[in-house]
């Protein structure tokens, strides 16, 4: 039998909120009646808040004493795709349903009736006397064809001050009118600035459209070095799905700074995408909500959360530079935007493409099994060609203490900075020094609240924690033995980095790229624009500057220590160093010119090390995969990490050895607990942290076991237990 989707008023239905309630709750419906997947707003004891239609109410209790729905939303109603979507979402991730919609709702005032805003057009009538600036004015009305501008628009395109646009108001000169703020997207056009392609793009290319031509669901790995024209091949692929009339959606690690590719976006389809990410403005944000849900945005561009957008007709989702560690979630509700891609496109019929040069395991292992498709793109577009690959060894070479530029790189970069080339010197470490620790007693500074080293930021003059974010003044005296003048600061941050540079490339131009040096997204990305317009002759930066940029005039790339990520228990280790030497070496010479990559390390021998050299890259991804299958870890098996933090270690401990005794559902299923152990950092934010860890055979029903596992268990007060399903940490 078919669900019922429409309830009349005072029908009994059942709406989940947004609130941390287990389940729906029963209201009646109101005037005028309630779809199926409706947004609505309902009282909740003195409280309205926002939920969605979900059935029919399961009644049961005093039918007068419920309440009723307050109204209907002015939005698309949820689609059934997405209904289901998010009930999968929250069985895979373990996470209650109501915390998976609130992520499906993070648009400020969805509620709120649309509101205007002002908008100028081009009247009729003749200023009385003209002006240069107004004469800027009325020259962007004419550039532009008659389009509407708000008043900053338009004040920024002539470059005229406020006072000067309410002038020609004034005069009828410009009509002022009032618009619903939330506007449609504009139309983009799928064969608008199309680049003729290469061969094996032309290639690549047919493969996917002719998926999305079948309109079923389908996965697709991408695989090409850096700047083989991965995204030209998948802006195909957008292209296509536009023709059907679907929508698209591409995701990126950091679209927060990428200008770029926007701007990219906006040459290929002759229209700019809707954008969803941490910097976009609330009124942006509810705008692209409501648009997507009604068809009315063709493609969006957006971080992870972009995911659980309500798209009306979703048909492909474009997953770039799908290795990217920041597709996990790490807090709140742990979930893997590449995975959940995957699900998502699977119950609406749409293709997903996994796009990077350094595919990981899991996908890789995905394509290898047929379980995905291949599509791989060899060489680089036009001239360039990967950069020249070079290890320095770092035991040969006789540093002062306070030195990390080996005179190879340094001599290399002096060559750049003649040529009027770019370098980047590559550490992926933020602040001045990771530790300050005193000469006389040993002591090293600590957070106060977790079990991590304070890390000295000498712009803010602060020491920082990176678990916590709490930071304090650089101390004058020794906090342990109150010695004046004997604290020190060891080993090297990228501020330390930027000033050894400064000393040893006088004269040149030098920009330290680093998340936490700037104070939003945007002075960020403006910054890496200028940059590679070519304000700057040395790049120094963390993984920020792996993640997609284009710097068309560097041909170097220096790793000041590439040994650095190598270290750590992390089974993913391994994975990651490759993955990260490979991408930030791709950095260079993506123009005409042949780049070089330096990698200063202490173990040239190191097999990552030297498959990344040697370009096998084929045999490194078999050697991980054999081992991984060896030891049954994934993606040959299955984790799940269950952390336990209390204000007192003991509790914590109590609880995890508690679970650690009953696990027969677990054991039922074939699956093994560890632990509990202390979490490798044991303490964050006054937190005691227990860790154990469940290992299962790939196909066991590992989350119903677990939740049979926890069933009836009561968390005591203050006690803590979150589920991470698919670990990518282990801290
Ligand atoms: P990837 O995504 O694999 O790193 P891109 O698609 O960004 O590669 O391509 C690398 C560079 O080559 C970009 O500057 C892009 O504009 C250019 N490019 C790629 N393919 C073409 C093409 N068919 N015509 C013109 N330029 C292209
Ligand atoms: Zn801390």
């Amino acid at each position: 039998m078919a669900e019922q989707d429409y309830f009349s008023e005072g029908e009994l239905v059942s709406v989940l909120t947004t609130q941390p309630i287990d389940r729906p709750l029963d209201y009646k419906a109101c005037e005028g009646g309630c779809h199926l997947g409706a947004f609505v707003e309902v009282p909740l004891g003195p409280r309205k808040v926002i939920g969605v239609i979900w059935g029919k109410g399961r009644g049961g209790f005093d039918l007068s004493k419920a309440r009723a729905v307050t109204r209907v939303l002015d939005v698309a109603p949820m689609r059934p795709e997405m209904r289901d979507f998010l009930v999968k979402c929250a069985a895979y991730t373990l996470t209650p349903l109501t915390q998976m919609l609130r992520l499906a709702t993070r648009a400020p005032g969805l509620s709120n009736p649309p509101s205007m805003q002002k908008i100028l057009r081009k009247g009729a009538a003749e200023p009385d006397r003209m002006t240069d600036a107004r004469r800027r004015v009325l020259a962007v009305f004419e550039e532009y064809g008659g389009l509407s501008f708000t008043p900053r628009e338009l004040a920024e395109h002539a470059g005229v001050t406020p006072s000067v646009i309410k002038g020609l108001v004034k005069q009828n000169v410009v009509l002022e009118e009032d618009t619903p703020r939330d506007l449609p997207f504009p139309r983009l056009e799928p064969d608008y600035g199309r680049k003729e392609l290469t061969e094996a793009q032309e290639a690549a290319a047919g493969q996917l459209c002719d998926k999305v031509k079948a309109g079923a669901y389908a996965s697709t790995l991408l695989w090409g070095i850096t700047g083989s024209g991965k995204t030209e091949v998948y802006l195909e692929a957008v292209a296509e799905t536009l023709r059907r009339g679907r929508q698209a959606l591409v995701l990126l690690p950091e679209i927060a700074l990428s200008a770029e590719f926007m701007r990219r976006v906006e040459a290929r389809f002759g229209a700019k995408a809707a954008e969803w990410h941490s910097g976009v403005t609330m009124t942006e944000r509810r705008r692209t909500w409501k648009m997507v849900g009604e068809g009315a945005a063709d493609l969006v561009v957006g971080a992870r959360s972009a995911l659980f957008l309500p798209f009306r007709d979703l048909g492909l989702i474009v997953v770039d530079e799908e290795h990217d560690t920041s597709y996990k979630q790490e807090d709140g509700v742990l979930y893997n935007a590449r995975d959940m891609s995957v699900l998502r496109a699977s119950l609406c019929s749409a293709q997903v493409v996994l796009a990077s040069a350094t595919p990981s395991l899991e996908s890789w292992t995905n394509a290898q099994s047929g379980k995905y498709s291949l599509v791989e793109l060899g060489s680089r577009y036009g001239e360039a060609v990967l950069p020249e690959l070079k290890t320095i060894d770092m035991r040969q070479v006789k540093l002062p203490s306070n030195r990390w530029i080996s005179p190879e790189l340094e001599s290399a970069v002096k060559a750049r900075v003649t040529r009027g080339e770019q370098s980047l010197l590559f550490l992926n470490r933020r602040g001045y020094a990771p530790v300050t620790l005193c000469r006389k007693c040993g002591e090293q500074i600590g957070c106060d609240h977790c079990d991590a080293r304070m890390v000295e930021h000498r712009f803010q003059k602060r020491l920082v924690c990176h678990q916590c974010g709490e930071s304090k003044p650089i101390p004058e005296v020794c906090p342990s033995c109150g010695a004046e003048d004997t604290l020190a600061v060891v080993g090297p941050g990228v501020e330390r980095l930027a000033e050894e540079a400064a000393e040893r490339f006088e004269g040149a131009r030098i920009a330290v790229l680093s998340s936490d040096l700037f104070g939003s997204a945007r002075a960020l990305k403006a910054q890496i624009t200028s940059i590679a317009e070519g304000a700057a002759d040395i790049i120094i930066g963390t993984q920020l500057v792996a993640k997609g940029h284009n710097f068309p005039l560097l041909t170097l790339v220096g790793i000041i220590d590439a040994d650095l990520s190598l270290q750590g228990s992390d089974m993913r280790a391994a994975e990651r160093t490759f993955q990260q030497m490979r991408q930030v070496s791709g950095r260079a010479g993506r123009a005409e010119k042949r780049g070089v990559a330096m990698l200063q390390t202490y173990q040239p021998d190191h097999p990552v090390l030297r498959a990344i050299m040697s370009g096998k890259e084929r045999a490194f991804w078999h050697a991980e995969a054999d081992e991984r299958r060896a030891t049954g870890m994934p993606p040959f098996g299955r984790l799940a990490g269950v952390i336990i933090s209390a204000p007192e270690p003991k509790d914590a401990f109590d609880l995890g050895e508690h679970l650690a005794r009953n696990t027969g559902p677990l054991e039922a299923v074939g699956a093994q607990v560890f632990g509990p152990a202390p979490a490798p950092i044991a303490r964050v934010r006054d937190r005691h942290r227990v860790r154990l860890l469940i290992k299962a055979p790939k196909d066991a029903p590992l989350q119903s076991a677990i939740r049979q596992w926890l069933k009836g268990l009561k968390l005591p007060n203050q006690l803590r237990l979150s589920i991470d399903v698919d670990p990518q940490n282990f801290y």
